[in-house]
């Protein structure tokens, strides 16, 4: 059985054992915060409960490297949009410990893709074009810190993002859940 008719035959037992009712609740945070993340794998479940976040709890933004990297991208959109309709009051930038977006350099993409059978023309005719800076755009950050602070940075020097919201720097571990505290934005 392939993984998508796995999927579909789970989930049809899924609704008809009506498994979703303990999980009901509406859009609005009810712990009022954004949380914006890495993709990880290892935070899936981790991270919510490493940080007693319930369904219903927070909006929570799944990004490579928890690193925002465009002002006028999806991500700084989706913040706005919680902030300003869904009640939420605090952002916490949460990166972690072992991260793949660490140390990631955009050549190293770039020959994985040409295993997949992007070709290298296609990567050279994008370095020629002013839609992206593609070093910039597909290399990681130093380090975690690093990775939260510009996130951060990013956050607090955009003209639509209210003053008042406080935005936290943290960053977990992958296998304990432990938190560390990078930047109190209370302060
Ligand atoms: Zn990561």
């Amino acid at each position: 059985m392939s993984r998508l008719n796995e999927i579909l035959e789970f989930n049809q037992k899924f609704v008809e054992d009506e498994t979703y009712l303990s999980y009901e609740t509406d859009k609005y945070p009810n712990k009022r915060m954004v949380i914006v993340t890495c993709m990880d794998t290892r935070l899936i479940e981790l991270l919510p409960k490493a940080m007693n976040i319930k369904n219903g709890d927070a909006k929570i933004i799944k990004i490579a490297g928890a690193l925002i990297t465009e002002p006028y991208g999806s991500v700084m959109r989706s913040l706005l949009v919680a902030i300003s309709l869904l009640n939420a009051e605090e952002v916490y930038i949460v990166g972690h410990h072992h991260c793949g977006m660490i140390g990631l350099h955009t050549e190293q993409i770039v020959e994985a893709l040409a295993l997949k059978g992007v070709s290298r023309e296609n990567v050279d005719q994008l370095e020629k074009t002013e839609y992206v800076d593609l070093q910039n755009w597909l290399t990681g950050a130093n380090s975690v810190e690093e990775a939260v602070k510009k996130s951060i940075s990013m956050i607090q020097s955009h003209p639509l993002f209210p003053r008042s919201i406080p935005i936290h720097g943290l960053a977990i571990d992958p296998h304990t859940g432990k938190l560390d505290l990078l930047v109190d934005g209370q302060k």
